[in-house]
């Protein structure tokens, strides 16, 4: 662009840094430009918690080693464990088949939840109906296999 140039002070690169075009040609964001990044801990398989990325929070998460995340209540980005030291330690990064939700293993040192519990699910089980695999594959041609034992609705 003429009569434009990039401030070169040694200390303020021309460019930021930006996620990797060949990655983010992948994503699918929803209308904010966020998508949902689930976390896991990488031995165990524990589901963690949720937490929501747009591309620059995906670029720090890959970059840094530590799980980083957009905020949408308070509009920034956050760095799991910041405040309250129970930090996610990246052990790598997969997009899902569609592209439009992250999956991050990690190692989360202590509870991942704000309330303290280890994981954000945990002790919030909801009442369902559970069906026998075996009872469900031997009535494969019935509507609805007989449940085993039923939510109270
Ligand atoms: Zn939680």
């Amino acid at each position: 662009m003429p009569g434009r140039r990039a401030r070169h002070n040694g200390l303020v690169p021309a460019h930021p840094p930006r996620l990797d075009p060949a990655i983010a040609g992948r994503l699918k964001r929803d209308a904010a430009g966020l998508f949902p990044a689930v976390a896991q801990q990488y031995d165990t398989g524990e589901v963690l918690m949720v937490g929501w990325m747009d591309d620059e929070a995906l670029r720090r998460t890959l970059t840094t080693g530590r799980a980083t995340y957009w905020s949408r209540s308070r509009r920034e980005y956050w760095v799991k464990g910041d405040t309250s030291g129970n930090l996610q330690l990246v052990h790598s990064v997969s997009l899902d088949c569609d592209g439009d939700t992250v999956l991050v293993q990690v190692d989360q040192l202590g509870p991942a939840c704000h309330t303290g519990s280890r994981t954000c699910f945990d002790g919030r089980t909801l009442p369902v109906t559970v069906v026998d695999p075996l009872r469900a594959r031997d009535a494969r041609h019935a509507d609805v296999a007989e449940p085993v034992r039923g939510a109270q609705l």
